[in-house]
């Protein structure tokens, strides 16, 4: 049976979601800095590939199984870019500044309606380095870039990403409605369902 996996991520607050979902299942978090796991490079062309990629890596050097996610955003008007480069959109040593900056000018003279973007988030788990059936499921949360920053909580592009429903950017949000809505949290959602209908009751070792 499997009692522990590992992370393949450094976020503290990763670690502590990750944790609360699989402690349900009594499977202990372990973040990927534990075994000296280095970063692996991303060279994949989507969310999912990536996030595939990651977990290979954590659970081949770890030797445990593996769980990572990839997120980002996409709009609609860029092609879908940033994309799975949002972190590093405005290049070497970009912040949430400097990116959120970029993505103003790219969408420069765009109107209001065809601002629609998406926060896309995948994850992937692996109980092998070789898994030939690894669980992945990915989800995204729509809304709109506003024309100008809104908002002081979450992080990334949060000033700019508004929710329609709430009608405030996702950086008004209390943290427990973000936490609710979010890309992260219906992919998380997913992933519950599609470990109770694949895991339950197989033997993992
Ligand atoms: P990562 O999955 O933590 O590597 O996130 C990639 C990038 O996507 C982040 O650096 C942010 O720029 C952006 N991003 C992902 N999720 C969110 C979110 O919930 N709010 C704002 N930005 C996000």
């Amino acid at each position: 049976m499997i009692n522990k996996i590992v992370l393949a991520s450094g976020n503290a607050g990763k670690l502590r979601e990750f944790s609360q979902l699989f402690s349900t299942w009594k499977i202990e978090v372990l973040p990927q800095s534990e075994f000296d796991v280095v970063d692996a490079e991303e060279t994949g062309l989507s969310f999912i590939e990536n996030a595939l990629i990651k977990a290979r890596h954590a659970s081949r050097i770890s030797d445990l199984p593996a769980l990572a996610d990839d997120s980002g955003l996409a709009v609609d008007a860029l092609g879908g870019a940033p994309g799975i480069y949002s972190a590093r959109y405005s290049g070497e040593g970009a912040t949430d500044a400097s990116n959120n900056s970029k993505l103003l000018s790219a969408l420069d003279g765009v109107e209001t309606l065809a601002r629609d973007a998406s926060f896309h988030c995948a994850l992937a788990f692996v109980r092998r380095y070789d898994d030939p059936v690894p669980l992945v499921c990915s989800a995204q949360w729509r809304g709109r870039i506003l024309e100008k920053p809104m908002g002081e909580q979450g992080f990334g592009y949060d000033p700019l990403f508004l929710v329609p429903s709430e009608g405030m950017s996702s950086a008004q949000l209390p943290r427990e409605v973000k936490n609710r809505l979010s890309h992260r949290a219906q992919a998380m959602a997913l992933f519950e369902v599609m470990w109770h209908e694949q895991m339950a009751g197989i033997d993992l070792d």
